[in-house]
């Protein structure tokens, strides 16, 4: 048997909620398939247009707005692959959203980072404003926070101003939902992707939820599902699972304090015993949950890896881009020089975690940091 975990990657996964796998343990006893007339087709149907009013209510949206998808990445590629003349990105992005957005025929406006992860929303009105070429259809897309730093934009703001400048606006809430309000009418944003698993719902389903008449680029081509905007038989049981993490996501919201002291007594026990420890991006609005910490002279690999070996799990960088070694695109974005970037480690919270958690964190990071100390 596995010895005891402390598990401090809920950025790359959250594990599955209880309710969760009980929902779609249901689903999978189910026999139709949603697009049929017959009963067991409507059964079907019905689990998926539950979750569905599930999904929507966490981000104050209407069901019919919701579109499931194969998870966030397959979202953030249908909007971002939408054939725009010009795209307004930040290089803090996800690689779902940078890599469609750089392979696309549109014209690149790079969004300035500063050193705390934060963009600079008044470049961005200067780069509207002062464009020398049209900048025809053009699309903003803006996380809401970052994986790896937690950074929170100020989405509401810069979408009203590209709004305003006829520029359709999308943004990548797969980190900001359940950790902060999501209101996509508050947002005033076209587009917005979500993931499952974030939620502690399944991997491999996600949602694009567009602002009522917003066009959508059609990535799956085939059936009418979705109402024709994304082919394909629906993931049932994993849409059912999604639906029973939302709604218990959007109960949470009102609990995350309880994880902003978590991590507030993580960062302050490591400053105080490894001082030269630098907390990236602390200056920036940040999640709760999220903390990324760079120890000067360490590979995060090997941290990593001791961290591992001591049993508990974390991640260096952003988890999809682990096992491969070299800074991160986001803290080489920001400035951070490409030493500390590779000593950076996300230690990321949850709806469960708990002081003991965080003490078998710090009594590890003690050991591994002093006998590093001795043996150098
Ligand atoms: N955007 C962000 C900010 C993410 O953290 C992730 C997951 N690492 C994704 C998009 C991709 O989501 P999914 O795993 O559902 O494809």
């Amino acid at each position: 048997m596995m010895a005891a975990r402390t598990y401090l990657d809920w950025n790359a996964t959250a594990p599955l909620r209880p309710e969760a796998r009980t929902a779609m343990l249901a689903a999978l006893d189910l026999q139709g398939n949603p697009s049929s007339v017959h009963a067991e087709g409507r059964a079907a149907r019905a689990v998926v247009e539950d979750a569905r009013e599930r999904v929507a209510a966490l981000v104050g949206a209407a069901p019919a707005d919701v579109v499931f998808t194969s998870g966030a990445t397959e979202a953030n590629v249908t909007v971002l692959s939408g054939g725009w003349s010009t795209i307004l990105v930040a290089d803090i992005e996800h690689e779902s959203v940078l890599h469609p957005a750089k392979a696309s025929r549109a014209r690149i406006i790079e969004i300035p980072v500063d050193a705390t992860g934060s963009i600079d929303a008044g470049a961005i009105a200067d780069e509207i404003l002062c464009s020398s070429e049209p900048l025809g259809r053009a699309l903003l897309t803006l996380q809401m926070a970052n994986n790896e730093t937690g950074a929170i934009q100020p989405v509401a703001a810069v979408a009203a101003f590209a709004r305003a400048h006829g520029i359709a606006t999308h943004t990548d809430a797969v980190q900001a939902c359940g950790r902060l309000v999501v209101d996509v009418g508050a947002l005033g944003i076209d587009y917005l992707s979500l993931s499952a698993h974030k939620l502690g719902g399944p991997k491999g389903v996600g949602a694009l939820i567009l602002r009522a008449g917003a066009a959508l680029p059609n990535l799956l081509l085939g059936g009418g599902q979705e109402r024709r905007r994304r082919a394909g038989t629906e993931n049932v049981a994993g849409i059912a699972g999604f639906g029973a993490a939302a709604e218990c996501a959007a109960r949470e919201l009102a609990h995350v304090d309880r994880q902003r002291a978590l991590r507030d007594r993580l960062e302050c026990e490591i400053v105080r015993q490894t001082p030269d420890a630098v907390i990236i991006g602390a200056r920036s609005e940040r999640l709760r949950n999220t903390s990324c910490i760079a120890l000067a002279g360490k590979t995060a690999e090997t941290l990593l890896i001791k961290l591992d070996l001591a049993g508990i799990a974390v991640s260096s960088g952003s988890a999809c881009s682990s096992g491969k070694v070299g800074a991160s695109h986001v803290l080489r974005a920001m400035g951070i020089a490409p030493d500390l970037a590779r000593a950076a480690i996300r230690i990321s919270l949850g709806a469960t975690t708990t002081d003991d958690d965080i003490a078998r964190f710090l009594a590890a990071w003690t050991t591994i940091t002093r006998t590093a100390a001795k043996a150098a």
